[in-house]
């Protein structure tokens, strides 16, 4: 009853009405023009106001829900990396048993042997060890460089030639077909055998993985020259599906496995090639790649050539 003039101006957000602004009186026609034009500025300022307000509430809750999820995520990830340590630390016991066996037998201990199985139990002896180094590699929980490698003279050609061996019986009942064309003198490098295993099963896994449909594997070794001096290469080419364009500069990226049409065709980590080029670049090595849709790709890799 005491109200004998009322101004109001409604309060606007993007169009949007979120209130209003009034003030009145008990005088009749209390207010002038003059008080109106104030109240439409006022009243468009604490809107502003009250928008910005709400959006630093609503940015606010979100970094909580967010750091929220975080810690998660972070519980996950440390559960998880605890997990790989005990299974890599506990995979020791059971390797040492069968380097013990093994060794056992190509001594001859249990019975005479054959040359090939004398080989073959060499292989894996060497294999296992390989085991072994890659639970260390997971237990150190660093990238591998250079420090961690344990070289030695190797002959790449050597390699090759066994990596297709290897890749012949491991494949045996993949679409594809194995082949390799070695250069005619020894390529000698120095390398950690392990590591440049790892290497090769990556590259020819991939190479299979990635070949549907079949056709051939061509493992190669070259020698190759530039002004930083003499280089080893391998290169493991597939007639697969290839890589397209768009693609290639992430395929070496940890994590990076294409669209998810592709993800969903495919299994896999994305961690084989960002893997691989770490160990070449370890060994103060290179590599790449060459690919064309549908055609195939060929990974090839180099590490500087010693003198024997
Ligand atoms: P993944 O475990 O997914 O194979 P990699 O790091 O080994 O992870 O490879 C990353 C991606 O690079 C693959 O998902 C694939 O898209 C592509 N790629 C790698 N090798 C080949 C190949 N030989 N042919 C076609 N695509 C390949």
């Amino acid at each position: 009853p005491d109200i004998h003039s009322l101004l109001s101006t409604p309060l606007t957000v993007h169009k949007r009405t979120i209130g209003a602004l009034n003030i009145d009186s008990d005088q009749v026609d209390a207010f002038t023009p003059e008080h109106e034009r104030v109240l439409v500025i006022a009243g468009g300022q604490i809107a502003a106001t009250i928008e910005t307000l709400r959006l630093l509430e609503e940015a606010r809750r979100r970094a909580d829900e967010l750091a929220e999820a975080n810690a998660q995520l972070e519980a996950q990830d440390e559960l998880r990396r605890e997990l790989l340590f005990q299974v890599s630390h506990d995979l020791r016991s059971p390797l040492q048993i069968i380097h013990g066996y093994t060794e056992i037998m190509r001594e001859e201990m249990l019975g005479p042997l054959t040359q090939d199985q004398k080989n073959v139990l060499g292989l894996i002896l060497k294999r296992s060890r390989s085991i072994e180094q890659l639970a260390k590699d997971i237990i150190s929980a660093r990238p591998i460089d250079h420090d961690m490698l344990n070289m030695q003279m190797l002959n790449l050609n050597e390699l090759c030639r066994q990596a297709f061996l290897d890749a012949q019986m491991l494949y045996q009942d993949a679409p594809v077909s194995f082949a390799y064309e070695l250069h005619s003198e020894p390529l000698w490098v120095e390398a950690d055998y392990h590591r440049l295993s790892r290497i090769f099963d990556n590259l020819i896994g991939n190479a299979v993985k990635f070949s549907p449909d079949g056709g051939t594997i061509t493992l190669r070794t070259h020698l190759d020259e530039d002004e930083s001096g003499q280089w080893a290469q391998v290169s493991i080419s597939d007639q697969g599906i290839g890589i397209p364009a768009h693609k290639l500069p992430y395929i070496f990226e940890r994590f990076y496995r294409g669209d998810r049409q592709f993800r969903q065709r495919f299994r896999g980590a994305g961690l084989g090639l960002y893997i691989t080029q770490q160990i070449v670049q370890a060994h103060r090595g290179k590599i790449w790649v060459e690919s064309q849709e549908n055609v195939g790709s060929t990974f090839t890799f180099a590490l500087p050539l010693v003198e024997r």
